[in-house]
């Protein structure tokens, strides 16, 4: 498969989801995987995708940075899919936004880029995942750089990549905490992984705890300006929330493809479940609420695009993100139903693994709460409206 590149404009020779399909080939029964196949990411690379991806002015084609999350969801578990949105949308957003001047920052991205360097997000700690003003893990000044010190408990991807952007507290030289926060790329090889997590489901995404003993790392490694690292750190993962409704999208796309193709196959009372109305009445309330949230996702992906500088709307995105997470169980688990017994069989169908799957979206990239209070902030009441409308009498 060919790509044709320029400065600015990225062609792929072949349709999206081929290219998808094309780089998914090679991992061979992902259901079993327990590690993200670096692979994955190494093919997107090399076939144009992650160019394709960003190309343009930033923040790069937002739908299309949607529209592969889908695919990758559509067609391959969802820690699969998690793994490429991490490094699509959250890794490679801040690295374009906040590399400034630096030219070590700004070869790691053309390398992320081109597949050959993998990147993580270290935000939360035991001490702070919705709360990330609580971290701890430090970011001492040195003579030519930084010290950092401290412990992540989350760091997807950390057994595979290559380079992780860590959260950090901006410490004095003598190592006493300040209240600045900053975000400083780590290579991996640095850190020491002392824990992988066993998880619920997305296995298919290794999810690490690490430790960083003293890794010096030089100057123009942090992204960004020092003590606006929170706000970094957000901004990625607003691209992320986006790419998760894309990942709901794709995932319960692929539950709804195998619950019709059952109910078609399926005979009870004499005739296919399909013909049963409830069940067709059920399979179409999931196809409705499925367009619905495709159709917001890629609305809130074009505004981001339009919007001043490229800037993600943080409220329309949590409001997609939440309700698509939200929606996605009851969506997933739907489909499942359909199955009847052979839908809780691990052995049978994939539905129950992809129900565990899919819980991880109401977490990852800030929590159902957290959203909700992204978008509480959005909140106006109308006093005009209310002094004309409203006559509460005393
Ligand atoms: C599989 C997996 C992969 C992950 N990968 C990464 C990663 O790559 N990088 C990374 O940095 N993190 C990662 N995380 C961490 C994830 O982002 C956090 O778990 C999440 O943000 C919640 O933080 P917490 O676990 O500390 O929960 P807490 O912050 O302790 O929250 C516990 C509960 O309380 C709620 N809550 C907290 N504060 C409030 C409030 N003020 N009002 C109302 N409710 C509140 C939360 O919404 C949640 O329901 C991962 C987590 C998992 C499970």
């Amino acid at each position: 498969m060919a790509v044709d590149t320029d400065a600015t404009q990225v062609h792929l020779s072949v349709p999206l989801g081929d290219a998808v399909r094309e780089a998914l080939a090679d991992v061979e029964d992902a259901s079993a995987l327990s590690r993200f196949p670096r692979a994955v990411l190494e093919r997107l690379g090399k076939l144009g995708v992650l160019r394709r991806r960003w190309q343009g002015p930033f923040p790069g084609d937002v739908v299309f940075g949607a529209r592969l999350a889908e695919e990758v969801a559509r067609h391959a578990p969802t820690g699969v899919a998690v793994g490429v949105s991490l490094h699509t949308e959250s890794v490679l957003s801040l690295l374009h936004r906040f590399a400034g001047d630096s030219e070590y920052l700004a070869d790691l991205r053309e390398q992320a880029l081109d597949g050959t360097a993998i990147g993580a997000l270290a935000a939360s700690e035991p001490t702070g995942g919705s709360d990330l003003s609580a971290i701890r893990t430090l970011a001492v000044p040195t003579a030519d750089g930084w010290c950092v010190r401290g412990s992540k408990k989350y760091v997807s991807l950390g057994a595979v990549g290559d380079f992780v952007i860590v959260l950090c507290r901006i410490a004095k030289a003598d190592g006493t905490p300040t209240e600045r926060l900053a975000t400083v790329v780590v290579p991996l090889d640095r850190a020491t992984v002392i824990r992988e997590h066993e998880k619920l489901g997305t296995h298919a995404l290794d999810t690490v705890a690490v430790e960083f003993h003293d890794v010096h790392v030089r100057a123009d490694a942090m992204l960004g300006r020092p003590g606006l690292g929170l706000a970094n750190v957000s901004y990625g993962l607003t691209f992320e929330r986006l790419a998760v409704g894309a990942q709901v999208v794709g995932a319960v796309s692929r539950a709804l493809a195998l619950a019709v193709e059952h109910s078609e196959r399926r005979v009870q009372f004499g005739a296919p479940l399909r013909s049963h109305q409830h069940i067709e009445f059920k399979l179409a309330d999931v196809l409705v609420e499925l367009e619905v949230l495709r159709a917001a996702v890629h609305e809130v992906a074009r505004q981001t695009m339009d919007s001043p500088m490229g800037r993600p709307l943080v409220a329309r995105v949590a409001a997609v993100k939440v309700h698509a997470a939200r929606r996605a169980e009851h969506l997933v688990s739907e489909c499942m139903q359909v199955f009847g017994g052979a839908g809780y069989l691990t052995q049978e169908t994939p539905l129950g693994q992809m129900w565990r799957d899919i819980r991880l979206a109401r977490i990852g990239g800030g929590t159902d709460e957290m959203m909700l209070a992204l978008v509480a902030g959005e909140l106006t009441g109308s006093p005009a409206e209310y002094g004309d409308a409203v006559r509460i009498s005393a």
